[in-house]
C-alpha cells in the first residue's frame, strides 16, 4: 500500500511522527508521505522512523491556499523544507493561523461556547512550527463539553457558514505551486471533489501543477474514475492517500485501504525527476 496523504501532531493529526509510521506499518503501508498543513516540521522524524522500519518515505506538505474566497489545498512532494521562499510562506501562513484561532475563539464566545484559546495554544508555542487548525479547536470544544463530538463542533460552529467560521488568508494556489516548484518539488491538487472547481484545472496546469489527487478517502469509485480521466485529459499524473488524521478521526477507516496504485506512483516519480531541479 502506498499512502501519500497523512497528518501528524505537527498539524491537526493525532499521531506523533513515530506513532504514524508504526501505525502505517501495522496497516500494510510500505511507502508513505507526510503532508501536514503548512508545516514540514514532522518530516525529519517521519523520515527517520520510516528508515528504521524499512519503509519508503516521500517528504511532503499540504499548503492551504485561497482562491475566490475558498480554500484550495495544494499538496507538494519531494520539496526542500529549507528553501527560503517556502520557509517564508509557511511561517506567514502559520502566524495567520494563530491570529485566526484567536478570532475563532472570539466568535465562539459570542456564540455562547467560550474556549481559552491562549491556554490551548500554549503561550509562546503559538509561534512555533506547529500549524494550528480547526480540528484542534473542535477537540477543545468537545473537551470542555460544549459539543459531544468533533463532527458536532464543525456542524454547529466551525464549518464554512457557521457562526465561528473565519476564512483563511493565504497565498493563491498559483503562488503555492510556484513556491513548491522553486523548492524543487511537484504539486498535486488535493481532494479535488471537495474543492469542486474542475474549471480551475487548466489554469493550475499552466502554473505548473503536475498531478491531481484522484484517490482519496472522500472520493467514491465514480469520483475517483472521474479524476483519473480528468488527469489523463490534461496530461497530469495521479496521487492518492487516505488523509489519515489519527485513530478515531473522520474517515480513519480508510487508513490502509485507500492509496495510490504502484504504477501511478512510478509514473509520478519519473515525472518528478523530469520537472524538479537537480538536487545538490
Ligand atoms: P483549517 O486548516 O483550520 O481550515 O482546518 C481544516 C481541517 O479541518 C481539514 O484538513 C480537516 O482535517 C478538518 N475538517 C474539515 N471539515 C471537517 C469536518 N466537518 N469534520 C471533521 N474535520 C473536518
Ligand atoms: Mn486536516
Ligand atoms: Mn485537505
Ligand atoms: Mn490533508
Amino acid at each position: 500500500m502506498i499512502d501519500l496523504h497523512l497528518h501528524t501532531t505537527a498539524s491537526d493529526g493525532l499521531s506523533t511522527p513515530a506513532g504514524l509510521v508504526q501505525r502505517a506499518r501495522e496497516v500494510g503501508i510500505l511507502t508513505l508521505s507526510v503532508t501536514d498543513h503548512d508545516t514540514m516540521d514532522a518530516v525529519p522524524a517521519v523520515a527517520a522512523a520510516a528508515a528504521a522500519h524499512g519503509l519508503t518515505f516521500v517528504p511532503g506538505i499540504e499548503i492551504t491556499s485561497v482562491h475566490d474566497g475558498h480554500d484550495v489545498h495544494m499538496l507538494g512532494y519531494l520539496l526542500d523544507a529549507h528553501a527560503p521562499d517556502l520557509v517564508k510562506l509557511l511561517s506567514d501562513v502559520r502566524s495567520k493561523r494563530v491570529e485566526r484561532a484567536f478570532e475563532i475563539g472570539r466568535r465562539l464566545s459570542a456564540a455562547g461556547a467560550p474556549l481559552d484559546v491562549d491556554a490551548m495554544l500554549g503561550g509562546p508555542e503559538a509561534e512555533s512550527t506547529r500549524s494550528i487548525a480547526r480540528p484542534m479547536l473542535a477537540r477543545a470544544l468537545v473537551a470542555v463539553g460544549h459539543v459531544a463530538s468533533v463532527a458536532e463542533a464543525f456542524d454547529r460552529f466551525l464549518s464554512e457558514g457557521g457562526p465561528a467560521y473565519v476564512p483563511h488568508r493565504g497565498p493563491t494556489p498559483f503562488e503555492a505551486i510556484s513556491v513548491i516548484l522553486n523548492a524543487g518539488g511537484i504539486a498535486s491538487l488535493a481532494h479535488p471533489a471537495t474543492l469542486a472547481r474542475d474549471d480551475l484545472v487548466p489554469a493550475l496546469c499552466e502554473a505548473g501543477l503536475v498531478a491531481i489527487e484522484a484517490y482519496h478517502s472522500a472520493h467514491d469509485s465514480e469520483t475517483q474514475a472521474h479524476y483519473v480521466s480528468l488527469a489523463r485529459a490534461h496530461g497530469l499524473e495521479i496521487t492518492g492517500g487516505s488523509d489519515f488524521h489519527g485513530d478515531g478521526t473522520r474517515r480513519a477507516e480508510f487508513f490502509g485501504v485507500v492509496g495510490l496504485p504502484a504504477l501511478d506512483f512510478d509514473r509520478l516519480m519519473k515525472r518528478a525527476n523530469r520537472v524538479t531541479r537537480p538536487r545538490i
